[in-house]
Parts: structure tokens; sequence; C-alpha cells
């Protein structure tokens, strides 16, 4: 959809709610294309096979995430991927009410031509849940510690080269790339395995089939310690080839600087960011943690960049963004068309 350029406009989805109301440059909106959704459901889940296995850490670390490759060929998953969709796994056994495990949605960490470039080899980046166990609700049994294993990602990490696994998918219409990526330029914003997606679309960008894109792209990086730092080698390398491509690594316990993604691009904002989140073919995306779209969204408000990135309903204002309380964001303060989020 083309609109005049700096007028104001009631925008796609805003349709079903005539509330939001936002200025917008052009182009607004990505064009996404076809993508396809639930081609197997977990009602009937296909059998995948274990083909790699890699620890993705860089060195000794509190967190342990593999990259883990299974090949679906066969199935009506070969070929069915887009980058930035996500696929099911269903973990053997059974939960604590006696039902079978309920599918887990792993992002792609591939191009939409899989890790063996004719789309048969999906993977992604996972992370294993490791905690002391602590009661969410008032019916737990509120002394209880013991030790707390999140079930499928564990599952997932444990599987040798090989193994079988029951996969699903695929899922997701919006965490795309545009249908014609050269038309935008890109910020990607990433916490913990929310790096995942990037990993895909950075390598189908720049190593695709055809030239590499010639957009500008920003990935930033957030992670609590360097070891965190996913695919870094990577991403390090991709910066120095491609002038177009700058990585940005945010680290949050470090000893020199404390530093989140929202305050890394709020500091960087007059040097970097600010012609960026102005040009109008810029789109920005943001996966990994639930919680990183507030900080997001409070800054660019504070900046006057909301424009085609943040959409805020009555009864709060952009103008008072100091006063948005965590409550009345969640109800009041969504993703704009230019804005792509994968948060969980
Ligand atoms: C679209 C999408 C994409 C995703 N992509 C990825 C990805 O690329 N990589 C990745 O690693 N994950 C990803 N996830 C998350 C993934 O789906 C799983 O939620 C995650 O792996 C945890 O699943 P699990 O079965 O290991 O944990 P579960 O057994 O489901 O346990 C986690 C749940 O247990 C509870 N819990 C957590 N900690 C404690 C505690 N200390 N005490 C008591 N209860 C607790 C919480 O309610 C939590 O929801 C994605 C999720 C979505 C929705």
């Amino acid at each position: 959809m083309l609109l005049m350029s700096g007028s104001y406009h009631t925008i796609q989805g805003a349709e079903k709610n005539p509330s939001y109301t936002v200025a917008v440059n052009d182009p607004i909106a990505p064009e996404l294309g076809e993508v396809q959704m639930h081609a197997v459901k977990p009602k009937a889940p296909v059998v995948g096979r274990v083909v790699s296995t890699e620890s993705c850490m860089q060195g000794r670390s509190a967190s342990f995430v593999r990259h883990v490759s299974i090949d679906v060929s066969g199935t009506p998953l070969a070929g069915s991927f887009r980058a930035g969709q996500a696929f099911g796994v269903i973990a053997p056994g059974e939960d604590g009410r006696g039902k079978a495990h309920a599918v887990r949605l792993y992002s792609l960490a591939c191009p939409t031509l899989g890790e063996d470039g004719s789309g048969n080899v999906v993977s992604t980046t996972v992370k294993r849940v490791i905690d002391e166990y602590s009661a969410e609700k008032e019916t737990d049994d509120q002394e209880a510690h013991h030790l707390f294993l999140g079930v499928c990602s564990n599952y997932l990490c444990d599987l040798k080269v090989g193994d079988e696994v029951l996969v699903t998918g695929p899922a997701g219409k919006r965490f795309l790339l545009p249908a014609d990526p050269s038309k935008h330029d890109y910020l990607f914003i990433a916490t913990g395995t929310g790096i995942a997606p990037y990993y895909g679309m950075v390598r189908e960008l720049l190593q695709g089939s055809g030239d590499p894109a010639s957009s500008e792209i920003h990935l930033v990086m957030g992670t609590p310690y360097t070891t965190d730092l996913l695919y870094d080698e990577y991403f390090a390398s991709m910066a120095e080839e491609h002038e177009g491509f700058h990585y940005h690594r945010v680290i949050s316990r470090s000893d020199v600087r404390r530093e989140y993604v929202d305050r890394y691009i709020d500091r960087e904002m007059d040097s970097t960011f600010r012609s960026f989140f102005s040009n109008p073919r810029t789109l920005m995306y943001l996966c990994g943690l639930e919680g990183m779209e507030s900080g997001m969204y409070r800054m660019l408000a504070r900046h006057g960049l909301s424009e085609g990135f943040v959409e805020v309903k009555e009864p709060l204002t952009l103008e008072e963004h100091e006063t948005w309380d965590a409550k009345s964001m969640k109800r009041n303060v969504k993703s704009g068309p230019r804005s792509l989020v994968e948060v969980y």
C-alpha cells in the first residue's frame, strides 16, 4: 500500500480498530508475499531426523544453546518454510496431567532454502531451559525448589545425529523478509535465541542465490555476557565483507558498560540510528525476550520517531510516553506496520 509522504493515515490493521491513527512516510508497510501455514498440524506430526547438532557457546557460559538441523525430506514440510517462520517440535511422553506434551515452536535459523539449499533441512537455535523451580501460581507447592528442566528444549538439545523427532509447521505469517527485499533497509534487533531468524535472514540477504542485497542492514544483538553471543564469528565476518552490513554487540552484564538494546540504540541515535529510522525504507524487526518491545517503543516515542513503527491507542498518547506503564502499554501500544515482532 503506498501512501502520500509524511501525511496522516489510518493504516493496515487500523481498519479493524479506527482509533489507531499514525503519521507515516511513503512506503509504510512491507509487502510480505505468500506464505504457507500449518502444512503439518500438531495432531498429525511428521518424523524428521537430526542431521547435525552443535554447541553455539563461545567457551564457558551459564547458558547452553545448540544449533540443531533436522532433515524433513519426503514430508510436506520440505520446501514449505520461509526464513523467519518457526517449526514445531513434540517431545515424547506426557505432561503432569497425563496428556501428550504440547507442541513447542522454534524459529527457523536457516534461509528459505534450508541448510542444504533445497529446503529439505531446517535448523533452529535452541536454548536449554534450566532453573531452580519456583511456584508460579497460588496452587503450586510454595516450598518446592528442585531443579527445573524445560521439557522440549532439553529434549531437543539432547538429541543426537540420526535420532528421529516429531515436527510440525510452518508457523508464523508476519515475521518475514519482504517479497522484494531490495525495497527496504533493515534494523534487526535480537536478544538471546531471538538471533535465530536473523541467522537465516542475513544468510538469505547476503549469500542467497542472486547478488548480495544492496540494502543497509544493522544487526543489534543483546546478551548478558560475551560468551552468549551466538553466531558471533559469522556476523563479524559478514560485517567485514559487506559494507552495508553493520553488527552491534550489546552486553548487559559487562564489567565495562552495562547495556541493553534499547539504551544502546538511544545512545547511538545521533551517530547512527536517527537517519536510519527516518528513512522510509527502514523496517524494524524485534525477536527474543518478551518485554524487549516496550523499551524500544518508549525510546522511539521520546525521539519523535514512532511513525510507522509504533501505534498508540487512547487514552495513551505519544507525547505522554513518560507516563506509560507496563499494564497500559500492553493494552494500548502496539507495533506499527514497519515493525515486525516475534517475542516469546
Ligand atoms: C514463535 C516462537 C519461536 C520460538 N523460537 C525459539 C527459538 O528459536 N529458540 C528457543 O530456544 N526457544 C524458542 N521459543 C520458545 C520455545 O517454544 C519454548 O517455549 C522453550 O524452548 C521452552 O520450552 P520447554 O518445553 O523447554 O520448557 P517448558 O517445559 O515448557 O517450561 C517452560 C515453562 O515453565 C515455566 N517455568 C519456567 N521456569 C520455571 C521455574 N523456574 N519454575 C517453575 N516454572 C517455570 C514457565 O511457565 C515456562 O513457560 C519460541 C517460542 C515461540 C512462541
